[in-house]
């Protein structure tokens, strides 16, 4: 018998008839013998209608108000889960973010979970019950209803994991679990059985979003084992967990790709301290996101280049900032927003040398021209025109063994 949290995504519970699925895949758990605690999310699209639904009244609605309205969606899914549960002969019972309580620190949608109280759902638990939790919400120390960010049904899920010590944590979503690349655009693209919790985080930063990132990290810090899989079929999912636990065949795990990102440089720039401050200092002040920072070394000690990424939305805020700011010199500046992002990610770079090399040729073998490089122990990432990103990944994922 194993202790087992379930987590079901908004398109898992987007219908009634979904619902009435996902409450006989628990039924088969449970009646294999688990004890069982289901956190779902709110029906897909509910809580972007919610959010509408408050911009209605005022772009600077309430926010201990937004808190509880969008908490209701999960509120609803659970409470139709239990009752679906009920229907084919389960014990279910739902239980709500105060009623249990679910503690959260910190502000209005961007709460963070603390603790909760396991008693009474342990106690449900040991007499046969299947407890239902809503993902998402939380309850502040002054008694106020909280929600800890969008997307966050992923992180209760791995609070839940860790405080009532379960066994697993298995977080089902309408797809079969990670891919080496992306199934839509490359149709080789592979599920990919284990992962370690980097990988993951580096697969996912760079645009494979299957599960919320800063629930990867709480799950990575407290070493709870994860496992995405389809709710709608029954194929085995990808099982995340540490590096130590995973034995590398291969060096590169996954092929990821982001094309929403810009490209600025700055030319002429003085080659003395502060430079680099003075021009990013601004840009963080604005809340603009900088990913790959490279500075040519200086020919005459005296100038030199600065290119560096952003999110493609940022690009004419940032070229504002720089051109406005009369701290920061330079003779020219240029950008280009046509770009993409495309990453290797493997654990298994580390101890096979020669990746770098294997990279940059391939992509000179398909005459794609590489405009900047970034590095990390288990990534590699180079900007290219966005014409040639399709090329690109699917060259990569040919040459890195992964078709
Ligand atoms: N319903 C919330 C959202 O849409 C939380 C979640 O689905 O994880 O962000
Ligand atoms: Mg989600």
């Amino acid at each position: 018998m194993a202790k087992k949290v379930l987590k079901f995504g908004g398109t898992s519970v987007g219908t009634i008839e979904r619902i009435l699925h996902v409450a006989k895949i628990i039924k088969i758990e449970h009646d294999a013998g688990h004890q069982i605690i289901a956190i779902v999310s709110a029906m897909s699209g509910k809580t972007n209608e919610l959010l509408k639904l408050s911009k209605d009244v005022s772009e600077n609605f309430n926010k201990r108000e937004l808190d509880v309205l969008l908490s209701s969606g999960e509120q609803v899914t659970s409470a139709l889960l239990a009752g679906a549960l009920t229907e084919i002969g389960a014990n279910s019972k739902s239980w709500l973010n105060w009623q249990i309580p679910i503690l959260t620190d910190g502000k209005n949608l961007n709460a963070r979970i603390v603790n909760m109280n396991i008693e009474s759902i342990n106690k449900f638990l040991s007499e046969k019950g299947i407890a239902i939790i809503p993902g998402f919400q939380g309850i502040s120390r002054e008694g106020d209803v909280t929600t800890i960010g969008r997307g966050g049904s992923d992180a209760t899920a791995v609070a839940v994991a860790k405080i009532f010590d379960a066994d697993t944590c298995e977080i089902y979503t309408d797809v079969d679990g990670v891919y080496s690349t992306d199934p839509n655009k490359i149709p080789v693209a592979k599920k990919i059985d284990k992962i370690s919790y980097e990988e993951m985080l580096e697969l996912s930063s760079v645009g494979a979003k299957v599960m919320q990132s800063s629930a990867v990290q709480t799950a990575m810090m407290y070493n709870i084992p994860l496992e995405v899989k389809s709710t709608f079929t029954n194929r085995e999912g990808t099982k995340i967990f540490d590096q130590e636990s995973i034995d590398y065949s291969k060096s590169v795990t996954g092929v990821a790709y982001s094309k929403d990102d810009a490209k600025i440089t700055l030319m002429g720039v003085e080659d003395k301290p502060g430079v680099a401050a003075n021009i990013f200092e601004p840009l963080s002040k604005n809340q603009i996101n900088v990913d790959m920072v490279i500075q040519n070394i200086s020919s005459d000690h005296k100038t030199t280049d600065l290119t560096f990424t952003i999110k493609r939305d940022d690009l004419s805020k940032s070229l504002k900032i720089l051109k406005d700011n009369k701290d920061i010199k330079y003779q020219n500046l240029s950008h280009n927003d046509k770009v993409s992002k495309i990453s290797i990610v493997g654990a298994g770079m580390v101890s096979t040398p020669g990746i770098t090399y294997k990279m940059f040729r391939s992509l000179a073998d398909e005459k794609i021209n590489i405009l900047a490089i970034s590095t990390s122990e288990i990534k590699l990432s180079v900007i290219i025109d966005e014409s040639d990103t399709v090329k690109a990944i699917k060259k990569l994922h040919t040459v890195f063994d992964l078709d």
